[in-house]
């Protein structure tokens, strides 16, 4: 029998235990012992001196174990906030990233008028689709992913959040779409990373799915085949929308002008890289 620990002892350890792998340890072990005793983090500010039972020291534990192996938390949680969104993340999908929440604004900018039809290509969880389907409730989005479990996930998010102007279905970019169907926005967050790239081998993204992720030619090859793909799906003055790498930002430029797109602009991420690029 372990002696019965105080929460905030607990938090203490555990913190100190995830310090040499993360920077946020105390916050993640808080985040992970608020799932296993199902509160809110609020609640140890409220209850410091409580103590956790046998099992829950246990249960505990294990979570900790795993975030000691570099284990992302959403992946652990099962869960990650996205624009207004919580989303069921699963280790099929990339875990949603602040940083595509721009991709969201930027779209907003250009679906100013009601009822556009709008396609997410690679939605994962759905967060892209899904941020949009809420902030234009008279838009209809479609969501594919190649992965059959990512769109069953997606599917979940929606149902779980009663958006029901979002439907996702299992296509390799845009190959199971009728060629009569047309956008007047499609967007994507497609793989765009370098396969030799250093950060593939830090963090998070080890536990990330690779198809996801990496993309031949420098990290532009879904992108180049989306942009030649594209046009056959957009409306006349539609837009064409992508994240990319930091430094990305005139390579796609480039590719879209290329392409015969015009309007061609970046917009900053939070970091102030140009993130987003869209003709
Ligand atoms: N932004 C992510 C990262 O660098 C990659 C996302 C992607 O490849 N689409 O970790």
């Amino acid at each position: 029998m372990i002696s019965p620990m105080r929460i905030d002892e607990s938090l203490q350890g555990a913190s100190e235990r995830l310090r040499f792998i993360s920077d946020t340890a105390l916050l993640d072990a808080q985040l992970l012992l608020a799932q296993v005793l199902k509160v809110t983090t609020s609640y140890f500010y409220s209850w410091p001196e409580k103590t956790l039972t046998d099992k829950e020291q246990f249960q505990f534990d294990v979570l900790l174990k795993r975030r000691e192996q570099g284990e992302p938390i959403a992946y652990i949680l099962g869960k990650q906030a996205f624009w207004t969104l919580d989303l069921e993340v699963s280790p099929c999908t990339l875990i949603p990233r602040a940083d595509t929440e721009c991709l969201v604004e930027a779209a907003l900018t250009v679906l100013q008028a009601k009822g556009k039809q709008i396609l997410d290509l690679g939605t994962g969880t759905g967060a892209i689709a899904l941020a949009l389907a809420t902030e234009c409730r008279d838009s209809e989005v479609l969501g594919v992913d190649l992965i059959a479990d990512a769109v069953s996930l997606a599917k979940r998010n929606a149902a779980s959040h009663q958006i029901s102007n979002a439907r996702f279905v299992q296509s390799r970019w845009f190959e199971q779409l009728a060629e009569s169907s047309k956008f007047d926005l499609i967007v994507s967050n497609p793989p765009y990373i370098d396969p030799e790239d250093h950060h593939l081998s830090e963090g998070d993204v080890r536990f990330e799915p690779k198809t996801a992720l990496v993309a031949e030619n420098h990290g532009l090859a879904d992108i180049e085949h989306i942009i030649e793909q594209a046009p056959t799906f957009l409306k006349a003055g539609g837009h064409l929308m992508f994240e990319h790498g930091y430094d990305q930002a005139r390579a796609v430029r480039g590719l879209l002008i290329d392409a015969g797109f015009s309007d061609v602009q970046s917009v900053q991420d939070f970091g102030g890289n140009d993130r987003v690029t869209m003709g």
